[in-house]
């Protein structure tokens, strides 16, 4: 089955409001045909990174939500109030929320059938620490989190999913992982997901961990990796526009 590529930039915390308008105006103006691309700033930039990409290709996801609807949850944003302010989709279980603020399998399970209620496209993060692949613990850890982030969607839900595979030792260290390497895991993630859900060859996984522009063509031509979620070198227009063009 043949699937769209798709190149997503997860600006971290970086742009404020009128650098978002601007970059996403600038990047609109090159999407390269055939790749589904999107940015994903901050909760403080997406009403201006909305209204750049209004009647453009540049799709526009939050880096987080809360599972619940509303209430006593200072601090947090839900998949109602992402919508309202216009956005397409959502990151969910980016390793930094793992591993910085506490997300666990359940939080990031709640997450996404959350997101899936509202109609929100999700990008599901999932990957192994640098200690788990010494220990050749990559497989368990990766069917953990999986089985987990897609626990209770339907087969559509699941086939709308995006999965990001972003081998934590490969996150802003420039260690990006071989395509052999991140090829056996995307094969790996879609095995498992055509056994539990049994739409494996339609979902999406993106690579994510130091891609650039001089090595994304290698790693989106394996048979496997649909693209690509990109931290470092997202935050330059051109940077993500060349990426998005080796993805085609
Ligand atoms: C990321 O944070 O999702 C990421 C892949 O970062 P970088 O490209 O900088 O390694």
């Amino acid at each position: 089955m043949s699937r769209r590529p798709f190149v997503a930039g997860n600006w971290k915390m970086h742009k404020t409001a009128p650098e978002a308008a601007a970059f996403v105006s600038a990047f609109a103006a090159d999407v390269p045909e055939g790749v589904d691309v999107a940015v994903c700033p901050p909760f403080t930039a997406l009403a201006a990174a909305v209204g750049a990409a209004r009647g453009t290709p540049v799709a526009v996801y939050a880096q987080n939500m809360h599972q619940a609807e509303s209430g006593a949850f200072t601090g947090e944003v839900s998949a109602g109030m992402l919508l309202d302010a216009g956005v397409d989709g959502v990151l969910i279980g980016h390793s930094e929320r793992r591993q910085l603020f506490g997300e666990t399998d359940e939080g990031v399970s709640a997450k996404a059938a959350a997101a899936h209620a509202q109609g929100l496209r999700v990008i599901l993060a999932v990957g192994e620490t640098a200690e788990e692949r010494e220990a050749a613990l990559t497989e368990i850890v990766l069917e953990r989190q999986v089985r987990a982030g897609l626990d209770g969607l339907t087969p559509d839900q699941v086939a709308a999913t995006t999965i990001a595979y972003e081998p934590v030792w490969a996150i802003g260290t420039g260690l990006t992982a071989t395509p052999d390497t991140a090829q056996a895991a995307h094969a790996f993630i879609r095995g498992l997901i055509e056994g539990l859900h049994g739409v494996g060859e339609r979902v999406r996984i993106q690579y994510g961990g130091s891609v650039k522009p001089g090595n994304a063509a290698e790693l989106f031509a394996q048979p496997d990796i649909d693209g690509g979620l990109i931290g470092g070198a997202s935050l330059d227009p051109a940077d993500l526009t060349a990426i998005a063009a080796a993805a085609r």
